[in-house]
């Protein structure tokens, strides 16, 4: 396949804006090497090529792309719809079938995609020994995007045993909402008995929360892990500027080992935009965001915010900020 991209020329010699800023949305979602040539059109010159491939497919604006696929060629005359249709994804259909995907490899075909078309990439690529993890407002917005792919896919959650009963109320509406079968895995309960025996049931307000989401939310995440190829999360860069500022869209799992892809495709969405998709397609949440909840966890680790404050201030407000992870997102940004 080769990509042109026709640009205006004016008659001052310099490109018509829209060119550029089109030009410049391609650079900024690291798409501009895909474009295989530039085609001018002179505005002075009806003879330029670009003006010939402007009369040839009755396109009246530029810019405007020329897919050519064998002796097929098509025009497409937004840069959306080309980066939506044609550049993201260039090779993953064709490699839809093919073994556990390298993190780095897979960064780097998924970069600039929109979430929709990463997650149809995954679950062609692995259907369901992809799943997702379901907890939060994010995670439910990956799963109306599988479930509008139609495709197969799985979903577990992690009942810590001490979720808000809003929360379970919630993972039953999101299973009745798009009948999908949800794993809920239990922290293995020798454990936790071990952990209330010797230190209670609020050790990490005293010790700090590691051994208890070690206990309850580590070890259990890589039991729902075995036998998978790849799982998704609802990550994003801005969820915490001290923790998760390099969250990559694709990345190699470096706990369980490389050949499990792990996925971020709200990695360079921002709170404002999960929440504009959440009313757009009437995506069910979490009842607590009513009332001041913004990053929710377990109860009695979680607490409302005040406008204006963050929403990782909600999660372990007694440690300090760079520790807010509960360790189940290891591995840095390789996009
Ligand atoms: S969030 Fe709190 S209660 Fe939940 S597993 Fe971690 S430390 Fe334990």
């Amino acid at each position: 396949m080769a990509t042109l991209m026709v640009k205006k020329r004016l008659s001052s010699g310099e490109a018509c804006p829209k060119c550029l800023q089109t030009e410049a949305l391609l650079r900024r979602r690291g798409l501009w090497d895909a474009i295989d040539e530039v085609v001018w059109a002179d505005e002075d010159d009806p003879s330029s090529p670009g003006m010939v491939l402007a009369r040839k497919f009755g396109v009246a604006e530029a810019p405007f792309f020329v897919v050519r696929e064998g002796d097929q060629e098509h025009v497409v005359r937004s840069a959306l719809k080309l980066i939506r249709d044609h550049l993201s994804l260039r090779g993953a259909v064709q490699d839809a079938s093919a073994g556990p995907a390298d993190g780095a490899a897979a960064a780097g075909l998924l970069r600039g995609a929109e979430p929709e078309a990463i997650v149809r990439w995954a679950l062609e690529r692995f259907g369901a020994d992809c799943t997702i993890a379901f907890s939060g407002a994010e995670d439910v917005v990956l799963i109306d995007m599988a479930a509008a792919t139609g495709l197969p896919f799985s979903v577990f959650c992690l009942d810590t045993g001490r979720l808000h009963p809003e929360t379970y109320r919630f993972i039953e509406d999101v299973r009745e909402r798009y009948g999908v079968a949800i794993d809920v895995v239990s922290p293995d309960a020798a454990a936790v008995a071990a952990l209330v025996r010797e230190k209670g049931l609020f050790s990490f307000l005293r010790d700090g929360h590691g051994q208890c989401c070690g206990i309850r939310k580590v070890e259990p995440l890589g039991r729902a892990l075995v036998g998978k190829r790849a799982w998704m999360t609802g990550q994003r860069e801005d969820q915490s500027p001290a923790t998760r500022a390099e969250v990559a869209v694709a990345q190699d799992d470096l706990r369980v080992g490389t050949s499990l892809l792990k996925l971020n495709p709200l990695a360079r969405w921002t709170s404002a935009d999960v929440w504009h998709y959440i009313r757009a397609h009437d995506v069910p949440y979490n009842p607590l965001h009513e009332h001041g909840f913004r990053s929710i966890g377990c109860a009695p680790c979680t607490r409302p915010v005040h406008p204006g404050q963050h929403e990782r201030e909600g999660r372990w407000w007694w440690e300090d900020a760079t520790k807010k992870e509960c360790g189940l997102h290891l591995g840095g940004r390789d996009d």
